[in-house]
């Protein structure tokens, strides 16, 4: 593991600092601009990150690809084409006191740190990373230290470009590194990865109030109702559960199944797990799940699995090791009790799926919402109507009817979660709102609209009186809204009378 000299930090933070408020005051189009050159440089560059992100992680190229790099292609035009206009000041319709104006002006947080984790190294960090520099700020990046190489990629790519030197800074190393960035107190975190460390993160952040936005883990319920269509279904579940072999925060691993359909679907999903082609036995050709990412996530399958045969789970099939433990076979379980386990409860974040049924759309729904986490769930029905219904009960932040996971490389939707799955949005425009604070601005619609308020000293009962009147007009009864109009009248005259107000 490569470690950056964290005695240079301090001087990190005040050169970005200072780079940073010279970019601030660039016009949005112009921050825009860069957006743009960065994509030329990485579609250039794609195949040769694709291969890097596959070697560091063991994941297919073609994942790599598509759930790394081509995100992160797309983000850029659409940042840069809809993102000024986004942040750009907005009116605020005024009701009451029409004679100010009021508009919400959004400006940069200042410099923000952006800490990743190695699953997704390059889509991750790279979209924290563009959404921040365009909204204005400078960023302090800390990749994971699993996946070096791709973070140093991602700021070699920024090199490339007219990008100020200085407002993106990449520091190495471990989760001391990432400690000693917040104690350098970065303006916000951006924190994407395990729910255990999202929490210690928040709670140093509470001692100074700094913000995070933070993308923790998930334990995913798929819902498939009795009139799915099976092949679709399993499809889904099977590309949901094993991409990048298990390890994703979205991926599936809760599928709750109607009780009816649940013997058919399960003898599918298994006969398309066992079709499933490892880079394990795959000397040439194409293959469709890698090796383990981690090392030391083995003994945590283990774990899990052992206590789970002692639980009495069945397993339908995998649930073992390589001999070299960098391959977990991929693993399909279920059984009576299941949802008591303790890998059911947890986030696995490999690859394996846990089976259960449900026999009425209440008790899939209870069932899904069962859990700590909140991040993104399906629901896989032939009749979209009844999908949708059951969508806007499940507690997530995103619910995808019959599709799986996604939309995390969708770069025009939202992204993240509630309970343990995490606070704030990233990705979309939505997300483009976490980079920079609101300033709300009131000023007078013109010079001569300026006169002492209504509400200013001295207090007079004359003032009351015009206020209460005032409050009445707010009700529903018409009866009541004229009778208070000539006692504001009579008061606003005789306040007037007491004191000029012009
Ligand atoms: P992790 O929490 O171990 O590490 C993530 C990053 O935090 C790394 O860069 C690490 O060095 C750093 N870090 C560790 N301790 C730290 C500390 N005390 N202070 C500051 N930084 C510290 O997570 P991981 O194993 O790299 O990633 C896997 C987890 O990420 C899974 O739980 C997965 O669900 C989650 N994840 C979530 C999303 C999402 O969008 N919600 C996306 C990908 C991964």
């Amino acid at each position: 593991m490569q470690t950056s000299d964290p005695t240079t930090l301090a001087s990190a933070f005040e050169k970005a600092r200072l780079v940073q408020s010279a970019w601030a005051e660039r016009p949005l189009k112009a921050r825009a601009k860069i957006l743009r050159e960065v994509a030329e440089v990485l579609i250039h560059r794609q195949e040769e990150l694709a291969r890097l992100v596959s070697e560091e992680t063991g994941k297919p190229e073609f994942e790599a690809y598509s759930s790394d790099i081509f995100p992160s292609i797309t983000l850029l035009p659409m940042i840069a084409d809809d993102g000024p206009d986004f942040l750009s000041d907005k009116k605020i319709a005024m009701r009451l006191l029409p004679y100010r104006k009021s508009k919400i002006n959004y400006w940069p947080l200042g410099v923000v740190s952006v800490i990743s984790p190695w699953n997704y190294p390059f889509m991750l960090a790279f979209a924290d990373i563009a959404m921040a520099l365009f909204a204005g700020n400078a960023v302090i990046f800390k990749p994971s230290e699993w996946t070096q190489r791709t973070g140093q990629a991602i700021q070699d790519l920024f090199d490339q470009t007219s990008l100020p030197a200085g407002l993106l800074q990449t520091f190495q190393g471990d989760g001391k590194m990432g400690q000693a960035i917040l104690e350098n107190r970065p303006d916000k975190v951006f924190f994407t990865g395990s729910v255990a460390t999202g929490k210690k993160i928040a709670e140093f952040c509470a001692k100074s109030l700094t913000p995070v936005n933070l993308e923790l883990g998930g334990n995913n319920p798929m819902i498939v109702l009795s009139d799915a269509h099976l092949d679709h279904a399993t499809s889904a579940a099977l590309w949901g559960g094993f991409c990048n072999a298990g390890q994703a925060c979205g991926s599936v691993q809760r599928i709750f199944v109607h009780e009816s359909i649940r013997d058919p679907f399960t003898e599918l999903l298994k006969t398309k797990v066992q079709n499933l082609r490892s880079s394990r036995s795959a000397q040439t050709g194409p293959y469709d799940i890698g090796r383990i990412t981690l090392p030391n996530q083995a003994n945590h399958y283990e774990d899990q699995l052992s206590k789970a045969r002692e639980a009495g789970v069945k397993i339908e099939m995998g649930g073992h090791l390589s001999p070299d433990r960098r391959y977990l076979e991929p693993t399909v379980i279920s059984g009576p009790g299941i949802e008591d386990s303790e890998i059911f409860k947890k986030e696995f974040f490999g690859p394996m799926v846990a089976i259960s049924t449900f026999r009425s759309v209440q008790e899939a729904i209870t069932k899904a919402n069962e859990t700590n986490y909140g991040l993104v769930a399906s629901v896989f029905s032939q009749d979209r109507r009844m999908a949708e219904s059951v969508a806007r009960k499940i507690q997530v932040g995103t619910v995808l009817v019959n599709e799986v996971l996604f939309t995390a490389g969708l770069m025009e939707t939202p992204w993240g979660g509630l309970k343990d799955s995490g606070l704030g949005r990233t990705h979309s425009l939505e997300g483009l709102k976490e980079f920079v604070h609101a300033r709300h601005i009131n000023s007078p619609i013109s010079g001569f609209m300026v006169f002492k308020a209504l509400w200013w000293f001295p207090y007079t009962p004359f003032q009351y009186g015009m206020f209460r009147a005032l409050g009445r007009i707010y009700s529903r009864s018409w009866s009541r809204k004229l009778r208070a109009l000539p006692e504001l009248l009579w008061n606003f005259v005789q306040f007037l009378k007491n004191e000029p107000r012009v």
